[in-house]
């Protein structure tokens, strides 16, 4: 069994704990720290053509600023993003409906949606280049002894492997389902949507001219978020064009009618989904393999316990109708890795507890926040009530009506 120091100790390198992990890096190399890096799974499927990961995240510019940061974003735009610079939202049971334009808010673009595995593979090929970081994968953590166990005061990480990290300050970043927060003894406000996501990527009669669209019905929302690929054929001479006929969709729907939607055929799955979708893009002409995920909310009582912190959705999980799952946890990631360079810049152990109180008070809020925004919108579009189906549709004609309140909102929904 080996037993080995490190400054600092990351469990699970997903989009949040490889972009933090990132962040860290570069100072750690200047201090002469050690960073391990603990990843159970192995190295993400690589789609290319026209065949894309199921799992898409719309990452908003307050994100895509900080991959920009990390140098990343040049080369994840060269290899395959799709900006979008429209977004409709719809109330499907009634006649309410929003539009933002990247145009009336004077920016580039909405957002860009990506390819999850595109995203982790650009971030694990920056971090095999960092000096300061060690990696442990396939590894999965297994159990931990907390700072008040023993006798070092110091978190102690035990792997599958047999080998033991011992560390200041361990930070989960192992997803929804995180052990490590189970093992440290976080408390967990959990409960099911009753809901699941059906995702795919599918192929519609029209092109979808870069706009992200979602219908919200009572079952639940239905988004189509656009993706493009490069055309087979050169268009004309050797110019190279765009086929945006795909989108990424993310069916969520009452448990039942999500059986019910995945037992159907190709065919049928396709013409149920053109008219749930009002037929917005037309027929949809294909789809790909599709994948059912249940739905939870969860979100731990305290993100910290001494030598430890939870980020991303081990902190927090919550619906996907307004996609701000991956932007939350970036923030997250913002945040401490900001307190752990401000704590070595005082002189303060990594496991002095001002920085973990720091990071939660400034993440907690902000997280809770989005989530229960996102359970009332949830409440409000599931509701079978007349008054309030109507009171929603005229809410949401309003808001359409008032620019200063609409771009008030769209740039909080895109962290700028
Ligand atoms: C249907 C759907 C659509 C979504 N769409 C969006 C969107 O548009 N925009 C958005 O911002 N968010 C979206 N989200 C949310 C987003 O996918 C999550 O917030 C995000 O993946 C969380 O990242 P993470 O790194 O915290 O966790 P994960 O991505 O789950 O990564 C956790 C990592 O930890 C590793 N691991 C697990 N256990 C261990 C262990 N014991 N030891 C070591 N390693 C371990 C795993 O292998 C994995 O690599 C969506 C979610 C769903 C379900």
């Amino acid at each position: 069994m080996t037993d080995t120091r490190y400054d600092l100790v990351i469990a699970g390198a997903g989009l949040v704990g490889a972009a933090l992990a990132l962040q860290l890096a570069p100072v750690f190399a200047q201090r002469g720290l050690r960073l391990a890096l603990v990843e159970a799974g192995s190295e993400p499927a690589r789609f290319q053509g026209q065949s894309f990961d199921p799992r898409v995240v719309a990452l908003t510019p307050g994100s895509r600023a900080l991959l920009e940061r990390l140098g990343l974003w040049r080369r994840i735009e060269a290899e395959r993003v799709c900006a979008y610079r429209e977004m409709h939202v719809w109330d499907g049971e009634a006649s309410g409906r929003i539009t933002f334009n990247a145009d009336e808010l004077g920016c580039e673009q909405l957002g860009h949606i990506v390819e999850n595995s595109l995203l982790v593979r650009h971030l694990r090929q920056s971090l095999s280049y960092q000096t300061s970081v060690d990696w442990f994968q396939p590894a999965a953590v297994t159990g931990l002894e907390m700072r008040e166990e023993t006798d070092d005061g110091e978190v102690r990480v035990e792997l599958d492997s047999g080998a033991v990290l011992t560390t200041a300050l361990l930070v989960a970043a192992d997803g929804a389902h995180s052990r490590v927060r189970e093992f440290a003894g976080f408390d967990v406000r959990e409960w099911a949507y009753e809901q699941k996501a059906i995702v795919t990527t599918v192929r519609t009669e029209r092109a979808h001219g870069y706009c992200a669209r979602q219908r919200f019905m009572q079952t639940g929302p239905l988004a189509f978020l656009p993706l493009h690929c490069q055309q087979p054929e050169p268009l004309s001479g050797s110019i190279q064009g765009w086929d945006s006929h795909y989108c990424s969709i993310v069916w969520s729907a009452d448990s039942a009618l999500a059986d019910e939607l995945m037992a159907l055929d190709e065919d049928a799955f396709c013409q149920r989904l053109g008219r749930e979708f009002e037929y917005a893009l037309g027929e949809v002409t294909g789809t790909d393999q599709r994948h059912a995920i249940p739905l939870y909310q969860r979100h731990a009582r305290d993100y910290t316990r001494p030598g430890v912190a939870l980020v991303g959705d081990a902190a927090h999980s919550i619906h996907p109708l307004a996609g701000q799952g991956v932007n939350l946890g970036l923030k997250d990631t913002m945040a401490l890795a900001e307190e752990v360079q401000r704590a070595m810049q005082r002189g303060l152990p990594l496991s002095d507890p001002s920085l973990l109180r720091r990071y939660q008070r400034q993440r907690m809020g902000d997280n809770l926040g989005m989530m229960a925004l996102m359970e009332g919108f949830k409440r409000l579009f599931g509701s079978r009530t007349p008054p309030l189906i109507w009171a929603r549709s005229a809410g949401l004609r309003r808001v359409d009506s008032l620019p200063l309140l609409k771009n008030t909102l769209a740039r909080k929904a895109m962290g700028v």
